[in-house]
C-alpha cells in the first residue's frame, strides 16, 4: 500500500487541479479501493485488509505526506464511517455493508456537527422517534458534513425519544442516503482541503429499520466516541506525514540558499528552528507509535493519550508546516511549492474532531476532578526523579484555587496542557538512549514541560480579566476607526432558475 501511494502520488495524482477545481479526480476512489485503501482496518471475512493499527498508522502518514484531501478521505471512510458499523452494527447489516465499503463501491461518513453545536455533542438537537414498529423516523439538520453529498451511508448521532416519548439519550443510527427523507444541502467553500465537499444535511422524516441502531440506544456518546478517539490518532498522523514532507522540502531549500551570513542551513537560529522541528515530529511520532502498539497489544489506552496525540500533534505538526513555509521564504508563499497547501489544509485540524481549547479545557476539567486518575497512568513508565518532580509541580498546580467559572477554565487549559506535556516527555525520555537525536527529542520534550510549567506558576494569582461586556463595547467600537466594510454584492448564481424548476 506504501508502494502503490507513492507511485500513485508520482504518477497520476494531481493536487494542483483537486485544490483548483474543488473536487477529486474522477480514477481517485477506483484506484484507492483497488488498492484495498478503503477497506483498511475492515476484518477479511468482509473483504477488508484487516490492518492492525501501526499500519494503518503508516498508510496514514504516508497520505498525509501526499496531500491532505487524500488523507481526510482516506480518514473519514475508514476511521470515522467504519468503525461505528463494525463495532456496533448487528451481523446482518455488517455482512451486508461492511464488504461494500471495503471494496469501496459505497463510501460512508459520520454526521455530528449541527448549526448550534460542533464540540458540544451532548447538544445535539437532531430528533429520532422511536416507532411501534420498532423503526425510527429522523428529522433535523447536520452541517459540515465531510463528503455529506456523496456518500451512500452516513451515520447520524441524534436524540431520542422512546415509544413512551421518553427521553432515551443521543443513538447512532446507519442512514442509507437513498432513504426517502435524506435531503442533500449546499456544499461551503473552505479555506482548505478543497476537494473534500462539506455539506449540510437535512432529516425530513426519514425512517430506518431498527437494525439501523448503531449499538444500544442512548449509546451514542459512547459509539461516536470510538470513532473519534480513532479519528483523533489518524488526524495527528497524517499532520505528521505533512510535517515530514515540509521538513525534507524546506531542509532541500536551505541546504542551497545562501543567505547574508552565509549559507542559510548554518545560520544558526534557523538550525535551530529545524533542530526543534525534527523533534515536534519525533516526539510526535512516538506518542502516535506507542498508542498504536497500545492498541494492537489489546492493551487499553489511557484517554489522556488520545487527547495528546490530537492537541500537540495538530498544533505542533502546523506549527512545524508554517515554519517550514517561513523557512522557504518568497518560495513558501508561492502555491505550487506544496508547503503553501499543507499550509490551509491542515490548518483545519486545530478545529475539527476536538478544537484545541475545547478538548484542552475538557482534559483539564476532568484531571482537577479526578487528579489521581490522571497521575497513575505514570506508574506504568519508570519515570526518572527529575520527570517526576516536573509531574508533581502539575499536581500542586491542580489544588489553585479560582473565582469564577473563568478562571476555572483557565485553569483548566493550563493543566490540560500541561498533562499533554507531561505524556510527550515521559514517552521521549523512555526512548532517550536510541540515538543523538532522541535525546535531543527528549530534552527538547522536556524543556518545553519547564517552560509551560513556569508560565503557569508566575500566573498566579490569575490577573483579572476585563469583562465580558468591557471586551464587546470595546470591540464594536473598532466600527468608529475601519467603518462598516460588509460587502452586500449579490453572490454568485447556483440554483436553477425558478422557471426551469419542476412545478
Ligand atoms: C472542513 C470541515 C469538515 C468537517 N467534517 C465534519 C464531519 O464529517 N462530520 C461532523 O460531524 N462534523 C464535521 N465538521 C464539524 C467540526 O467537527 C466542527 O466544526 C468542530 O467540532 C468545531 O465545532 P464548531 O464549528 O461548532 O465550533 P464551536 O463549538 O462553536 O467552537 C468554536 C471555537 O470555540 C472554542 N471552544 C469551543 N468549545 C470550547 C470549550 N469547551 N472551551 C474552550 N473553548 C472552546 C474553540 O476555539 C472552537 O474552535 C467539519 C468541519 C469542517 C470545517
Amino acid at each position: 500500500m506504501l508502494d502503490f501511494l507513492r507511485r500513485y502520488s508520482r504518477e497520476q495524482l494531481d493536487s494542483r487541479r483537486m485544490d483548483e477545481r474543488r473536487g477529486f479526480q474522477l480514477s481517485l476512489i477506483p484506484d484507492l479501493a483497488n488498492a484495498g485503501l478503503l477497506g483498511l482496518q475492515i476484518p477479511e471475512r468482509y473483504q477488508g485488509r484487516e490492518l492492525s493499527h501501526s499500519d494503518t498508522v503508516k498508510v496514514m502518514r504516508q497520505a498525509g505526506a501526499i496531500d491532505c484531501n487524500l488523507l481526510i478521505l482516506l480518514a473519514v471512510h475508514n476511521t470515522l464511517g467504519v468503525p461505528p458499523i463494525q463495532h456496533f452494527a448487528g451481523e446482518d447489516v455488517r455482512s451486508a455493508v461492511l464488504p461494500e465499503l471495503a471494496q469501496g463501491r459505497r463510501l460512508v461518513t459520520s454526521a455530528v456537527s449541527e448549526q448550534s453545536m460542533g464540540s458540544h455533542v451532548r447538544a445535539i438537537t437532531s430528533r429520532a422517534t422511536k416507532q411501534s414498529d420498532g423503526s425510527y423516523i429522523l428529522n433535523g439538520d447536520k452541517q459540515w458534513i465531510s463528503l455529506g453529498a456523496d456518500a451512500n451511508f452516513i451515520n447520524v448521532f441524534a436524540r431520542l425519544t422512546d415509544e413512551n416519548g421518553q427521553d432515551a439519550g443521543i443513538t447512532g443510527f446507519l442512514v442509507d442516503t437513498a432513504s426517502p427523507g435524506f435531503v442533500r444541502g449546499p456544499e461551503v467553500v473552505t479555506l482548505g482541503l478543497k476537494a473534500v465537499p462539506q455539506n449540510s444535511l437535512s432529516l425530513d422524516n426519514l425512517r430506518v429499520p431498527a437494525e439501523s441502531l448503531l449499538g444500544e440506544e442512548g449509546s451514542g456518546p459512547l459509539v461516536a466516541k470510538t470513532a473519534f478517539t480513532r479519528g483523533r490518532l489518524v488526524l495527528a498522523t497524517g499532520a505528521l506525514g505533512a510535517a515530514m514532507r515540509a521538513l525534507e522540502l524546506a531542509q532541500r531549500f536551505a541546504r542551497r540558499r545562501e543567505v547574508a551570513t552565509g549559507n542559510l542551513a548554518e545560520n544558526g537560529r534557523i538550525q535551530q528552528i529545524i533542530a526543534e522541528s525534527v523533534a515536534a515530529v519525533q516526539a510526535v511520532e512516538t506518542l502516535i507509535e506507542h498508542i498504536a502498539d497500545l492498541l494492537d497489544s489489546g492493551r487499553q489506552v489511557p484517554e489522556p493519550f488520545y487527547f495528546a496525540v490530537k492537541i500537540l500533534g495538530c498544533e505542533l505538526m502546523w506549527q512545524v508546516v508554517d515554519r517550514c513555509l517561513q523557512l522557504l521564504g518568497a518560495r513558501g508563499f508561492v502555491d505550487t511549492n506544496v508547503v503553501g497547501q499543507f499550509y490551509r489544509d491542515y490548518r483545519l485540524f486545530r478545529i475539527f474532531e476536538g478544537s484545541t481549547e475545547a478538548i484542552t479545557v475538557y482534559l483539564g476539567s476532568t484531571i482537577l476532578k479526578h487528579p489521581q486518575q490522571f497521575f497513575s497512568i505514570f506508574d506504568d513508565f519508570d519515570v526518572d526523579p527529575k520527570l517526576a518532580e516536573h509531574v508533581s509541580r502539575i499536581d500542586k498546580l491542580t489544588t489553585t484555587t479560582t473565582t469564577g467559572g473563568q478562571q476555572r477554565h483557565i485553569l483548566a487549559s493550563q493543566i490540560g496542557e500541561l498533562a499533554c506535556w507531561a505524556i510527550m516527555s515521559v514517552l521521549t525520555a523512555d526512548g532517550r538512549n536510541r540515538s543523538a537525536m532522541y535525546s535531543h527529542t527528549a530534552s527538547w520534550s522536556e524543556q518545553q514541560l519547564v517552560d509551560k510549567l513556569r508560565i503557569a506558576e508566575d500566573s498566579r494569582p490569575f490577573v483579572e480579566l476585563p469583562t465580558v461586556e468591557e471586551l464587546a463595547r470595546h470591540i464594536g467600537e473598532f466600527e468608529l476607526t475601519i467603518g462598516n466594510v460588509e460587502q452586500r454584492r449579490p453572490g454568485t448564481q447556483h440554483d436553477l432558475d425558478l422557471l426551469l424548476r419542476r412545478g
